[in-house]
């Protein structure tokens, strides 16, 4: 894996560089200009390339999107700063706006580090386990259950009592469990997408049955 960042400036023709301007019809801000834009992408691009502007104005990145993009060859990531892009980059490029979320940031470059970083995990052969990344939230539409270390006793904290059982089955149920539990508790939406098996089902009443 390679990873390369290029700079707006390499195509840029004017003697100071310039890739930004102020906006037409005035207001604060500055704009990215269309050319060296335009030109720097249709120089990187190529015909594997799935290409991607950074813009919190895009569909939401989320796992699936993480998803999908790690079965990609190459990434593009267009960051903007300022006001953004002249709109004619849009229009032009067509590109797959993402947004990490509604919220406004500086720059790309921070919401590009982030797809980057949850993209690059799930590419077989990059993490140490690959079944940590099948089990972390999101990955089956169910918050990850909760984990212990040693000690065994802390402040009067114990660590449930199933996990030093070495009984690898009851592990495993106790586990789904509290990934029902906690995703039932926080994210109650994520639930009617997760898959849900006969023993989920039955671990679901069990928490009902618990409730009261
Ligand atoms: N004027 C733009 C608007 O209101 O939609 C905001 C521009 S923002 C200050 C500058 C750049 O940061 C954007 O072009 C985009 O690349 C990046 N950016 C900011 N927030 C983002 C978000 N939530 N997701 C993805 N990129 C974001």
């Amino acid at each position: 894996m390679r990873i390369v960042v290029h700079d707006l400036r390499n195509w840029t023709h004017d003697r100071h560089r310039t890739v930004d301007d102020r906006p037409y019809g005035g207001g604060a801000g500055m704009v990215l200009k269309v050319e060296p834009v335009v030109e720097a992408v249709e120089a990187l691009r190529g015909p594997k390339t799935r290409f991607l502007l950074l813009s919190p104005q895009g569909r939401r990145f989320g796992h699936e999107v993480a998803k999908e993009l790690s079965l990609e060859e190459h990434l593009l990531f267009l960051c903007g700063r300022y006001e953004g892009f002249d709109e004619r980059v849009r229009l032009i490029l067509k590109p797959d706006e993402i947004s990490i979320g509604d919220y406004v940031l500086t720059g790309g470059e921070v919401p590009a580090l982030v797809v980057m970083d949850a993209v690059i995990r799930l590419i077989p052969g990059v993490l140490g386990d690959e079944e940590s990344a099948r089990e972390n939230s999101f990955a089956q539409h169910l918050l990850d259950h909760p984990d212990y270390t040693r000690p065994a006793s802390f402040r009067g904290f114990d660590v449930p009592p199933v996990l030093l059982s070495g009984d690898h089955e009851r592990i495993r149920r106790w586990r789904r469990k509290e990934a029902l539990r906690r995703t039932k508790g926080l994210r109650p939406d994520l639930l009617s997408k997760a898959f849900s098996s006969q023993e989920d089902l039955e671990l679901l009443a069990e928490l009902d049955a618990e409730a009261g």
